[in-house]
């Protein structure tokens, strides 16, 4: 038998083009305030075009058009166009807890797909926002680790939806009212140290005042992550007092190796370290996130040695009972599992909580961010 694929020199040579990728449409917010300036300058605009749009889209969350009166209106579609494109096509928008919750799901220029979830509660409100569409760290029992990672996400598409979460807070869309948004955490899609200058100039974005910010307080704000050590320290240099969470989930490499991958490249002992590091460079508590997995993290003598490991630092505990993901076997611990691991850090005079977990039915809840259209 020949094989008529064994002789190739007689082939066209194809040459392999990588598919370009298109990064997405410059928004005000991945410009800042004096590029955007300059853009307008250079399109043959006034300049302070630029502050004009800025104030509407920072200072009031607004996102109508029709508002922006003080553009002359056979400008106004033009500049609109130029500095806010939009960036987020919202697909749908689920809601639960009798409307206080709310997870939306947006489709980004390039078809990529990401979620975020506004939550209230009576005395604030938080939006959790993606970093990234899906995530490369592949922990085995969250849904976005499975499909690994599309893309970083720009400035402009992760403050977009903190804006978003904030005009839906201010038009009262969330049922509860007129209210303002309060904290951001980056705890949906994607692992944000891995997209770091981008989460650094949105969290910037994020916290300078309008014009050139929407005004929310740096310790609104949760970075939360799987442990990326030299990023930990160099967030630490940065000056601003964001939050620090790191998703432990085991205070032994063993056990850890496995459910948070990229322990075999900065184990335990490392990750708290740079946490202690950030702890002393901002004054700031770290929050140890621990998701209670039935029968595989959840024994006495593992909150024993987490409370051990912990003990004297500014930190602390945030447990989170296991939200159900698609295709895997694992389940959240049984309630007097659950009570004797506080029970055994707190024997070391460690705080902790049980994360109240929202939008569970709505697939919206920690590790269950999966962005499908269906
Ligand atoms: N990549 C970042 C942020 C995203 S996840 C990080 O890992 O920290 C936010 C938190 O939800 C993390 O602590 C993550 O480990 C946790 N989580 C993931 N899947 C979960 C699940 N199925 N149940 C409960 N928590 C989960």
């Amino acid at each position: 038998m020949t094989n008529e694929l064994q002789d190739v020199s007689s082939l066209p040579q194809l040459k392999f083009v990588a598919p370009r990728r298109v990064p997405p449409p410059l928004h005000l917010a991945d410009l800042g305030l004096a590029k955007a300036q300059e853009l307008c300058v250079e399109k043959g605009y006034p300049k302070f075009r630029a502050d004009q749009i800025a104030k509407h889209w920072y200072g009031r969350f607004d996102n109508d058009i029709s508002n922006y009166t003080d553009l002359p209106s056979v400008q106004r579609e033009e500049i609109f166009a130029l500095l806010l494109p939009q960036l987020l096509n919202e697909v749908k928008t689920i809601t639960c807890d009798n409307g206080t919750t709310a997870k939306s799901l947006w489709r980004l220029h390039d078809g990529a797909l990401v979620e975020s979830v506004l939550m209230r509660y009576t005395d604030r409100a938080t939006v959790c926002i993606s970093s990234q569409a899906g995530c490369g760290m592949a922990c085995p029992f969250c849904a976005t680790g499975q499909s690994g990672l599309t893309r970083n996400l720009s400035v402009g598409e992760i403050v977009s939806q903190v804006q978003q979460a904030a005009a839906d807070m201010v038009s009262g869309k969330i049922a509860g009212g007129v209210g303002r948004l309060s904290n951001v955490v980056f705890m949906g899609m994607g692992e944000p140290l891995a997209n770091y200058n981008t989460i650094l100039t949105a969290i910037r974005r994020m916290i300078d005042p309008a014009p050139n910010g929407l005004g929310l307080s740096a310790r609104g704000i949760t970075v939360s992550t799987v442990g990326l050590v030299p990023r930990i320290k160099q967030l630490a240099d940065e000056g601003i007092p964001v939050t620090l969470a790191v998703s432990l989930h085991a205070p032994d490499d063993e056990l850890r190796n496995e459910l948070v991958p990229v322990n075999n490249r900065w184990n335990v002992r490392e990750v708290l370290d740079a946490a202690w590091y950030y702890t002393r460079k901002t004054k700031r508590r770290v929050s140890i996130e621990y998701a209670m997995i039935r029968d595989i993290n959840d024994q006495e003598w593992r909150g024993d040695r987490l409370g051990r490991i912990l003990r004297g630092h500014l930190t602390h505990v945030n447990l989170i009972p296991l939200n159900p993901t698609p295709g895997s076997k694992w389940t959240a611990s049984r309630p007097e599992d659950e009570a004797a691991f506080v029970a055994a850090i707190e024997r070391h005079g460690v705080p902790v909580t049980v994360r109240d977990t929202r939008g569970r039915e709505i697939d919206g809840a920690c590790g269950q961010l999966a962005a499908k259209a269906d």
